[in-house]
C-alpha cells in the first residue's frame, strides 16, 4: 500500500510529499510538532495534545496554520487513506517559508502544515514492554525551553545514537545537578521503596507530556502513592522500578540504567500495572467532528 502524507492542503503521495527547501523548519527549526497514539481506529487523549499544540504554537508566536475541527478532520482523513487503525500520527507546524533571515517573516506568509500517519504493531511494543528498556544517561544540552515541543531534536538524536551504540535502548538527560530532567523523547520515572511513582515537576526544562499527565490521573484514581519531585541519577539507580511514558510507548519499563540492574531487572509490579490501565483513563475518541 503507497503511503500518503498531507502537505499544506494537499494529500500526496510518499515520495512527492515534500515543503519549500527554504521552509524555516528545515532551516532554523522553528517549528512544532505533536505525536498523537492511535489505537482501534481512535486518538487518544487528543484534546490534550492539541491543548499543548496550541500551546506551543503560541509561545512562540506562530499562528495555528487551520482550527482544530479543520486539523482533526484532515488527521480523520489521512489515517484512513493510509487505514491506520494502530499506531501514531504525526502533525508538524512551521512558520512557512521565505528567503532565508532569521527574523519572522511577514506575518501574512502562511504556515506550513505536514500530518503523517504510521502504522505500529501494537504486539511489538507489548512484546518490548514484556521484557522492558535499557537506558544510558547523557547530560541535558538541550536549550533551556524544552517545555515547548519544537523540532529541535538534534541533542536527542545524539543521545538516542549513542544509546544505540551502545546496546542500550534510550536515553535519560541529567542536569547539571545530577537530577534526571527526562528521557530523550519520553519523560522519566522511578518508583520508591515504598512504592511511589515519582517523576520530576514541571519546569521550563522538561516537556509537559501527555501521557504523564493522563498517568498522574490513573495513579490517583488507583490509590498509587505519588511524588511529583525531582530525583537524581543516583536515587534511579538504587530505584525499585523505572519506567518512561510518551504517546508512543505509553508506559515503558526500564529495566537498566547505565547497565546498572533496577529492581530485580525485570518490568517492576506497579509498572505492569500502570501500563495495563493507563487507557481507562485516557481520552478515547473517534477523530471525526
Ligand atoms: N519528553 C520529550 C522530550 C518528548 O519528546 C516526549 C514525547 N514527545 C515526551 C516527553 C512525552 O510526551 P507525550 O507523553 O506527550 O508523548
Amino acid at each position: 500500500m503507497s503511503r500518503i502524507i498531507y502537505v499544506n492542503g494537499r494529500y500526496q503521495p510518499y515520495h512527492n510529499a515534500a515543503v519549500h527547501a527554504e521552509d524555516r523548519g528545515f532551516q532554523f527549526a522553528d517549528s512544532v510538532y505533536e505525536v498523537i497514539e492511535v489505537l482501534s481506529g481512535k486518538l487518544v487523549d487528543a484534546p490534550r495534545h492539541l491543548d499543548r499544540l496550541e500551546r506551543s504554537l503560541s509561545e512562540l508566536s506562530m499562528a495555528a496554520p487551520v482550527g482544530r475541527a479543520a486539523l482533526l478532520a484532515i488527521i480523520a482523513e489521512t489515517l484512513k487513506r493510509n487505514r491506520v487503525t494502530n499506531g501514531i500520527v504525526y502533525i508538524q507546524v512551521t512558520r512557512g517559508s521565505g528567503p532565508r533571515d532569521f527574523a519572522f517573516p511577514p506575518a501574512a506568509t502562511p504556515p506550513t502544515l505536514v500530518v503523517i500517519a504510521r502504522r505500529q504493531s501494537q504486539d511489538k511494543i507489548a512484546a518490548t514492554a514484556q521484557t522492558g528498556i535499557k537506558v544510558i544517561t547523557r547530560p541535558d544540552i538541550r536549550w533551556g525551553r524544552c517545555d515547548i515541543k519544537t523540532v529541535m531534536l538534534l541533542p536527542a538524536c545524539l543521545a538516542k545514537h549513542d544509546a544505540h551504540e551502545a546496546g542500550a535502548n534510550d536515553v535519560w538527560f541529567y542536569d547539571r545537578d545530577g537530577v534526571i530532567t527526562e528521557g530523550a523523547s519520553a519523560n522519566a520515572w522511578i518508583v520508591t521503596e515504598r512504592g511511589a511513582a515519582v517523576t520530576r515537576p514541571l519546569c521550563h526544562a522538561l516537556l509537559g507530556g501527555i501521557t504523564r499527565r493522563t498517568l498522574i490521573d490513573a495513579i490517583a484514581a488507583e490509590g498509587v502513592a505519588f511524588e511529583e519531585r525531582a530525583f537524581t541519577r543516583d536515587e534511579a539507580l538504587r530505584a525499585r522500578e523505572a519506567f518512561i511514558t510518551s504517546a508512543t510507548n505509553t508506559v515503558m519499563p526500564v529495566i537498566e540504567i547505565d547497565g546498572h540492574q533496577i529492581g530485580d531487572g525485570r518490568p517492576g509490579p506497579l509498572t505492569r500495572q500502570l501500563r495495563t490501565r493507563f487507557h481507562h483513563f485516557a481520552d478515547i475518541q473517534t477523530p471525526f467532528v
